[in-house]
């Protein structure tokens, strides 16, 4: 086996000890493949190994896998900060956009979004902790975004993305996973095709899932420590 291979094992059996643990449904937690950095003969290895959806930051370094990647069946997630004169190579290339935080670019994906493609999936982050650097929409301006982007005609929406303060505290941990438990609930309630929370990282993954979790993003456990640094 490969390295890669070991450690998606490694990994499945932990979101499902996770999963049990928290005495939720098998399967109530999806795994994305956090690939920024790697190379694609990582990806294929994960994919090979059976892993099915991959996460990318960087627009550039991401269509770049994506071209060397099409032979596979694969599913592409952009989780990455967006400037709007990159949305017309994410609504082309990417089945999901998880970092939706304002309405500006929501239109422009949607209004770019090829015809002839299923309407583009979207979450919309959000700023669980209130960080002043971070980026996601406000706890408050969630449901008016969410109104507009349920609107667009070529957008789905699905439901949050979440990347909680960095902290040591379990506690803290807990809470902010739960506040958007709660604004996750609420969303749900409103719009039908809401049916994703993602949050859990290789640090707290666990903790996620114990508070309703339903997509886990994992970068460093699958694939290693990064050598590149980024800016998240
Ligand atoms: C890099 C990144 C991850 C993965 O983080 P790890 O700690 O390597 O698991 C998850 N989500 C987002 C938005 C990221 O940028």
């Amino acid at each position: 086996m490969t390295k890669i291979k070991t450690q998606l094992h490694t990994l499945l059996d932990a979101i499902e000890k996770a999963t049990n643990r928290a005495q939720r449904p098998q399967q109530a937690v999806q795994l994305l493949a956090v690939s920024k950095t790697w190379p694609a003969e990582n990806l294929r290895q994960a994919a090979l190994a059976g892993q099915h959806c991959f996460g990318e930051n960087y627009l550039q370094e991401a269509l770049t896998k994506i071209a060397a990647l099409s032979d596979l069946d694969l599913e592409w997630h952009f989780i990455g900060p967006i400037q709007s004169n990159k949305t017309k190579d994410i609504a082309t290339h990417f089945d999901w956009v998880q970092s939706i935080d304002r309405v500006k670019i929501a239109q422009r994906l949607s209004n770019q979004r090829p015809a002839d493609l299923e309407k583009l999936n979207v979450c919309i982050q959000v700023n669980i902790d209130n960080e002043s650097s971070k980026s996601g929409v406000s706890v408050d301006d969630v449901l008016t975004l969410a109104e507009h982007v349920d609107q667009l005609n070529n957008l789905q929406l699905r439901g949050l993305m979440i990347i909680p303060t960095k902290t040591d505290n379990l506690q803290q941990q807990h809470h902010s996973f739960q506040k958007a438990q709660k604004l996750y609930l609420q969303l749900a309630s409103l719009y039908p095709s809401v049916d994703t929370l993602s949050m859990g990282m290789s640090s707290d993954m666990a903790i996620a899932i114990a508070e309703g979790s339903t997509m886990v993003r994992i970068g460093t456990a699958l694939f290693g420590q990064r050598h590149t640094p980024t800016s998240q």
